[in-house]
Order: C-alpha cells, then sequence, then structure tokens
C-alpha cells in the first residue's frame, strides 16, 4: 500500500488540521485523540511518511524504529500512565481495524480497560 499524502495525520503534520500537542520532536508528535476511548488516550506518530506498523518496521531504520519506541515509552511516563498501567495499540490494515492509514501507536489508560479483544 503506498502512503497516501492526503490522509489526516499527515495534514496534521503539515499545520493544516490543528491537534492537541503532547510532545513533539524532530522525528515524532504525540497528540490527544479526538474521540478518546479512555480517561487518557494519545496518538504517538512518526513524522516520515509510513503507512502502518508493517510499512514502519520494513522500510525504516532500526535506529529509527528503536528511537520511536523509546519515545513511546517516554511519552506514557511524562503523562504518568505507567503507575497503574496502560495499553498500547498499533491497529494495521484492514483485519486490525486502521482507520488512518499514517503509522500510529494509541496510548490508552486512566482506567481499567478491560479485555484486549471483544468477542465478536
Ligand atoms: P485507527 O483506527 O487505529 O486508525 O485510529 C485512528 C484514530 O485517529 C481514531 O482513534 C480517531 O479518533 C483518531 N483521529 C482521527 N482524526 C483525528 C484528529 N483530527 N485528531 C486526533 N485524532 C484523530
Amino acid at each position: 500500500m503506498s502512503y497516501d499524502d492526503d490522509n489526516i495525520f499527515a495534514k496534521i503534520l503539515r499545520g493544516e488540521i490543528p491537534n492537541d500537542t503532547v510532545y513533539e520532536d524532530d522525528a515524532v508528535l504525540a497528540f490527544r485523540d479526538i474521540a478518546p476511548q479512555a480517561p487518557v488516550h494519545v496518538l504517538v506518530i512518526p513524522k516520515g511518511a509510513y503507512v502502518s506498523l508493517d510499512d514502519f518496521t520494513q522500510k525504516a531504520s532500526a535506529e529509527e524504529v528503536g528511537r520511536f519506541f523509546k519515545r513511546v515509552g517516554e511519552i506514557a511516563r511524562s503523562l504518568g500512565l505507567e503507575k497503574d498501567g496502560f495499553r498500547t495499540i498499533a491497529n494495521t490494515g484492514v483485519d486490525g481495524g486502521q482507520e488512518v492509514p499514517h503509522f500510529h501507536v494509541h496510548l490508552c489508560g486512566g482506567r481499567r480497560l478491560g479485555r484486549m479483544i471483544a468477542k465478536a
């Protein structure tokens, strides 16, 4: 799947759509989900044009992948999520229920989140 420059997170990265930023550096942006599923629901995205976790881990260097996931952990701690725990989700493709085709990690916490996957 090729990267769609018109996806909503690409527009956020270009500053065309506002976001509630939690953290930003040269490679990573973290912002609050517009439709939170938990008291804390933050999305962490690389600034590079990657469609999904599958795409990211194929095309990005090990250094870039490692740096990204170090940031995910740091952002979780900056939000205090490590105290009571949290859930990290990276939906990929159709079966994964991915809606926005720019790789992102959900950080959800602030309450007991229940079962990992609802029964169909
Ligand atoms: P996924 O289903 O894993 O692709 O998740 C996409 C997430 O992006 C959903 O949780 C949406 O609520 C969230 N989302 C969509 N548009 C925006 C936006 N403009 N700002 C923040 N979050 C958004």
